[in-house]
């Protein structure tokens, strides 16, 4: 019987197997994680899961027993620690399983603080896993100061919760403002102002020098000389592709396991998507850290392990909540020339062109705006501006 391994069971890994069998295929499945619980969504870990509104088990995506219901073999707790191209094996714990199709949903690595500046002291913590969630949520309550070194939305989804759960919170950003690597100036102008209306203080256009701390961290030191006094840190410095395992295999990398339309990398039957995959589009090469992207790649992936042959084409969105404003992000803004602003009733959104090319769509509050703007990006379409902007141009007409 057909074997399918896949590697990692986060979203794009349980998306994948899912698909197989709403596909039909009667092969064997395994599915290997190496953390301890279920696959579950990651959005909440910043967000409500933070907040303690939301139990661990509403974080799965499906029931631990659907996977037996379905035949698939879900080895948690356990990590692939290599795979034999040749052999077509992947070495898990004592076993070495054969596979017929491989696939690595690996997913990313958060970066660290070098140990040199404190990175590893008591009460510094990253956020990807649920047990970094487990880890730091004691820390969350009123009162306690913590700084958050990175301002992307990990960071700032943080601080909405520390700020919400009456934290003292400082977000620490080296770039000259924050979102800036994500979102135009207009965009981080939003947030850097809701934030202060909660009582963030956000700085900017400064490095942190090192953490400081006997054993447990005290204080941050920045590059201007301040220190910033803390309960806890978190860090939010953006992640990296998890490619080891695939690099160690001799699989080709290119800002992550380097995968053709199809999903295939350039090793026969081995095939790669999530956050650790990076594809070819119009574009260039790209690769996407979000959650549709994981299920759709992955899908399109299963679809291709059974003959499909179908191009994967991503349509990029995104979304992040912080206090009560949705952020709702359509498109991929890069290399945009300029913005117009559309404003509404509580409801705001940016709109990035280059010339008179639409790109993407920050929407604020605003899920009609998104709505539109990711159908027009899907079909390819570009609104005037002008109109784009204007609060009296009924957006659906912008689709016709
Ligand atoms: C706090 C947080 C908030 C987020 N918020 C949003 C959001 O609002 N919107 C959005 O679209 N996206 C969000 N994301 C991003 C989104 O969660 C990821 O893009 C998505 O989870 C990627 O899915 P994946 O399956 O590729 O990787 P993951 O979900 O990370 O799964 C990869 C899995 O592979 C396992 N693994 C790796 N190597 C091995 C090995 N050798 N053996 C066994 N197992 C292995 C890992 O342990 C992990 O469980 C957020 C992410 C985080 C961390």
């Amino acid at each position: 019987m057909k074997h399918t391994v896949v590697i990692g069971a986060g979203q794009a890994g349980a998306s994948l197997v899912a698909k197989l069998r709403a596909l039909g295929d009667t092969g064997a499945i395994t599915l290997i994680g190496a953390e301890a619980v279920p696959p579950y969504q990651r959005p909440p870990l910043s967000k409500a899961y933070l907040m303690g509104d939301l139990p661990a088990e509403r974080l799965f995506l499906r029931p631990e027993a659907y996977y037996a219901e379905q035949n698939i073999d879900l080895r948690l707790g356990q990590v692939v620690t290599a795979i034999d191209v040749a052999a077509q094996t992947v070495t898990v714990g004592g076993d070495v399983l054969a596979y017929d199709d491989l696939v690595l949903t690996t997913g990313s690595v958060p970066r660290r603080l070098p140990s040199a500046i404190g990175g590893d002291l008591g009460g510094v913590f990253t956020l990807r896993d649920l047990a970094d969630v487990d880890a730091m949520q004691p820390y969350f309550t009123a009162g306690k100061r913590v700084a958050i070194v990175g301002g992307g939305y990990i960071g700032l989804e943080g601080a909405a919760v520390a700020a919400k759960l009456g934290l003292d919170v400082t977000v620490v950003e080296m770039a000259p403002r924050i979102l800036q690597r994500v979102a135009a100036p207009e965009t981080s102008d939003f947030f850097r102002d809701l934030h202060g209306a909660h009582g963030v203080k956000i700085i900017e256009a400064t490095g942190l020098e090192r953490l400081i701390g006997d054993g447990h961290v005290t204080a941050a030191r920045l590059t201007d000389g301040r220190e910033i006094a803390a309960d806890f840190v978190m860090v939010g410095v953006g992640i990296m592709p998890a490619t080891a395992l695939a690099e160690a295999a001799g699989i080709a990398l290119d800002n992550g396991i380097a995968t053709d339309a199809l999903g295939r990398t350039n090793v026969p039957h081995v095939w790669a998507a999530g956050d650790c995959a990076s594809f070819p589009t119009a574009a260039g090469r790209m690769r996407l850290e979000s959650v549709p992207n994981a299920i759709d790649q992955a899908e399109c992936v299963a679809a291709n392990i059974l003959g499909a042959d179908k191009p994967y084409v991503a349509e990029p969105w995104f979304w992040s909540d912080q206090y009560d404003i949705k952020l709702q992000i359509a498109g991929l803004n890069t290399g945009y020339d300029h913005i117009v602003t559309r404003r509404g009733e509580d409801a705001v959104s940016f709109w990035y062109y280059r010339g008179t090319q639409l790109l993407a769509v920050d929407a604020m509050n605003d899920p009609r705006a998104f709505m539109v703007a990711k159908r027009l990006l899907a079909a390819g379409k570009s609104p005037d501006a002008a109109l784009a902007s204007d609060p009296a141009t009924d957006l659906k007409a912008l689709l016709k």
